[in-house]
């Protein structure tokens, strides 16, 4: 049984590189952001959708993000999603992502609600610098490869429904 949602930002909630981004930041649409410099982040077509089918389905929703805390606060603000995500298991710093589930899977919040690791799906799009090492560390965490072409959305909500 799945309880939590764990998902990389880059590539894998949007397009576009947020750790490049500095402020001001400008909401463009509910689905674009752009910095100074016109550099841009674009909701994936679906991510908002699938944030609100987890949390529907009572699924608890983190962040393992390398990258600037304020940054990514203020994009998912602009983008109104932060409301979706679970404080407790939102991770955003530039240890590696073995090291922030580590401390995730250590965390007070998954003993409270007896989340065990293979309750635990992790979605990134880098599959041999993120994935591979997690699943090597943890291998009962379910890891599922974000794509451009969006078929992770699709086989999240299948393992869910
Ligand atoms: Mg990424």
């Amino acid at each position: 049984m799945i309880k939590a949602v764990i998902f990389d930002a880059d590539g894998t909630l949007w397009k576009g590189d947020s750790f490049m981004m500095r402020p001001p930041f400008e909401k463009i649409s509910e689905y674009m952001v752009k910095d100074e410099r016109d550099r841009e982040i674009i909701l994936f077509e679906g991510t908002r959708e699938l944030l609100d089918f987890l949390t529907k389905k009572k699924i608890f929703v983190g962040l393992a993000s390398q990258n600037f805390f304020d940054t990514i606060f203020e994009i998912m603000n602009l983008l109104e999603i932060q409301h979706y995500f679970t404080e407790d298991i939102v991770l955003v710093d530039w240890a590696s992502k073995i090291m922030m589930f580590d401390k995730i899977l250590a965390s007070d919040f998954l003993l409270k609600n007896n989340i065990e690791p293979d309750n635990i799906v992790f979605v990134d799009d880098n599959e041999s610098e993120n994935l591979i090492p997690v699943k090597k560390k943890y291998p009962s965490i379910k890891t599922i490869l974000a794509k451009e072409n969006l078929s992770h959305i699709k086989e999240i909500r299948e393992l869910i429904e």
